[in-house]
């Protein structure tokens, strides 16, 4: 299956414009191209489907309208904000929180949801830390909402922060854009501002429209329209010198592609706020994401590099640390900043490699034929003098391959295998070695 990209005049479905895509085999693309939902990459979440010459009638059209229409949030955000201002004037004994439908509610609202779980004597702390309050939407193939350890999150926000920027367009980074408005809105000095776009609609009951937009990453898609966009873009103009950074944690479940094509877009949209001195520069970015997706990335992003820093998560079994020490995390930080500029905690073992130029894993030992610090896992690698390179150091050089490969290992070149554990039958983004629980 091959992404087309964004087409123009794309049907839509509740997610917006439909994305292209194509059959390929042996690299080559075969039969007909098809639309479908950029957002889900399982059926059962969103199902929309259209060949692309198909023809469609104008009563199929008018029913898919009126289906995409009743496939938005009951509430507006504007609704929610109304709600939102009742209910924080409302005695904490009065505060509840339907956790059926992730929904804050209003006292005339009770009966409705009478056989609801819900929670009680909801406090304004709680109302600052949506990311506590929701239950993420951990469905692997939509959302994949895996949220940030305190630790790594308050790690980002200072690293950003001593970098000298004061406005985090946070996209898909909801635990981020959470603590910084915490952190605004208590400490006096802290002059930090953040715009969260995500999908994940439920933000809009603790978030204004200055605050947070309904966004779709995957096809650059407003729900809002062109009143959200205008809030977008209004953010990226950097007003009083306040420099902007665009900090992404995507789902990791692939379409790379129509992640880098929506980035540019958004960079596009912070150039054009250009008044002075943008000349070629692109808006400093972080873009989280598994270390095995580097090459990709780099295919977009070809001045981005990836930097050692392991970014740990809550809800996420493999990524976190364990009681038992330190798991090793596959997520990386992204970047199109000089990599000299991102410093890394030496507290958990990162050093600066003199030579690179560049924070280092305690690992990564300086390879001096590669004449870099090659590790891309955080465990040492080894140097391989017939492949030129350097390699994980569980691999060795199969004569019959000519390459360096797993000790277990069938000597016939089949590129079907998965980057990440080597076994045939998946791709790295379904990895089992990586899913969650
Ligand atoms: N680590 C981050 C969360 C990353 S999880 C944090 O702690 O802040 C991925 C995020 O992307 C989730 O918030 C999810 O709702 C959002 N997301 C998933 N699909 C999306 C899409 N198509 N468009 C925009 N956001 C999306
Ligand atoms: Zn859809
Ligand atoms: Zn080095
Ligand atoms: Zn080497
Ligand atoms: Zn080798």
């Amino acid at each position: 299956l091959a992404l087309l990209g964004p087409a123009p005049g794309a049907p839509c479905c509740p997610h917006g414009p439909a994305l292209l895509f194509v059959k390929t085999s042996q690299g080559t693309e075969e039969g007909r191209r098809f639309y479908a939902c950029s957002a889900c990459r399982d059926r059962k979440d969103c199902n929309f489907f259209q060949w692309e010459d198909e023809k469609v009638s104008e009563a199929r059209l008018a029913a898919r309208e009126e289906y995409n229409r009743s496939h938005q949030p009951f509430f507006t955000h504007r609704q929610n904000m109304d709600r939102y201002k009742n209910f924080v004037l409302l005695p904490l004994s009065k505060r509840r929180f339907c956790q059926e439908c992730q929904q804050l509610l209003l006292p005339a609202e009770w009966k409705k949801h009478s056989d609801h779980q819900f929670l009680c004597d909801i406090t304004t702390a709680q109302l600052k830390s949506p990311s506590q309050l929701l239950y993420p939407l951990e469905n692997k193939k939509t959302n994949a909402q895996y949220l940030f350890a305190d630790r790594s999150c308050q790690f980002l926000l200072n690293l950003l922060t001593g970098l000298g920027f004061r406005r985090v367009l946070s996209v898909g980074t909801p635990r981020l854009h959470e603590m910084i408005q915490s952190k605004a809105s208590q400490e006096e000095e802290f002059n930090v501002r953040s715009l969260l776009l995500d999908i994940d609609f439920r933000y809009s009951q603790f978030y204004t429209e200055d605050e947070f937009c309904h966004y779709n990453m995957f096809n650059h898609h407003f729900f809002g329209g062109e009143a959200a966009r205008e809030t977008c873009r209004k953010f990226l103009c950097e007003e009083n010198g306040e420099r902007v950074i665009m900090v992404t944690d995507p789902p990791f479940g692939g379409l790379v592609e129509a992640l880098a094509s929506s980035f540019k877009k958004l960079m596009a949209m912070w150039r054009e706020t250009e008044k002075e001195g943008h000349d070629n520069r692109e808006m400093p970015m972080f873009w989280i994401f598994p270390y095995f997706f580097e090459s990709r990335i780099l295919d977009f992003f070809p001045s981005f590099s990836m930097m050692d820093y392991q970014v740990d998560y809550d809800n996420h079994a493999l990524y976190k640390h364990g009681k038992t020490g330190r798991r090793q995390s596959p997520v990386r930080i992204f970047t199109n900043l000089a990599p000299s500029m991102i410093v890394l905690p030496e507290e958990e073992g990162y050093r600066f490699c003199t030579v690179c130029q560049r924070y280092v894993s305690s690992g990564n030992q300086h390879c001096e034929i590669c004449n870099s610090c090659t590790s891309k896992d955080g465990r040492r690698w080894k140097h391989c003098v017939l492949c030129k390179k350097c390699v994980k150091p569980s691999w060795f050089h199969c004569d019959n391959c000519k390459s360096c490969t797993l000790q277990k290992h069938s000597c016939e070149k089949s590129d079907s295998g998965c980057f990440v554990c080597g076994k045939a039958g998946h791709k790295r983004s379904a990895c089992p070695s990586l899913s969650r629980s």
